[in-house]
């Protein structure tokens, strides 16, 4: 089932999530909504606060060329172990900050740990845009946006472009 995706601003987008203790068939359900509606947008990684969850859960495939299988990742308590100190530069996007987009600059590649959805304990090195990707979508779960890394002004101008897309979606 599709879920709906909150747009900047909103509250829920700016909390910490709760670590995931005992995984349930509603949590799984719950990550292949988020699939679901992450394919449909269509976008390369949702985390659970986007659709209003406040769980540490996130889901993510970076596989972007025609014909290549996808690689759907279900990620539960994601957490970055280690982080190289060389960056790469990506435009970023969010699916909460519709047809906006910036250069932002993150560890290249990235060490990350997390439960997959049978509960399994997983570990994997991530480079490129998956690096980004995870590194976002992690963000996501401390209540984090990429356009918090941006300068206050250019911060607030995405901003109320936002909530001016939000009151014209409220009249529609
Ligand atoms: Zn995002």
């Amino acid at each position: 089932m599709k879920r709906n995706i909150l747009i900047h601003p909103d509250p829920r987008l700016k909390k910490v999530c709760a670590p995931v203790s005992d995984l349930s068939d509603e949590l799984r359900a719950l990550a292949d909504d988020m699939l679901e509606t992450m394919y449909d947008a269509p976008g390369i990684g949702l985390a659970a606060p986007q659709v209003g969850v406040l769980d540490r859960l996130i889901v993510l495939d970076c596989v972007k060329e025609e014909g290549e299988s996808p690689r759907p990742l279900v990620m539960f308590n994601p957490e970055i172990i280690a982080a190289s100190d060389e960056t790469s530069v990506y435009e970023e996007g969010c699916l909460s900050i519709p047809e906006q987009f910036a250069e932002i600059t993150r560890p290249a590649e990235v060490e990350v740990e997390w439960m997959d959805r049978n509960g399994h304990a997983r570990r994997e090195v991530f480079t490129g845009l998956w690096a980004t990707c995870v590194q976002h979508e992690i963000d996501h779960l401390n209540g984090k946006l990429f356009i918090d890394y941006l300068k206050p002004l250019k911060r607030q101008m995405i901003t109320r472009k936002m909530q001016k897309l939000k009151r014209e979606r409220a009249r529609a």
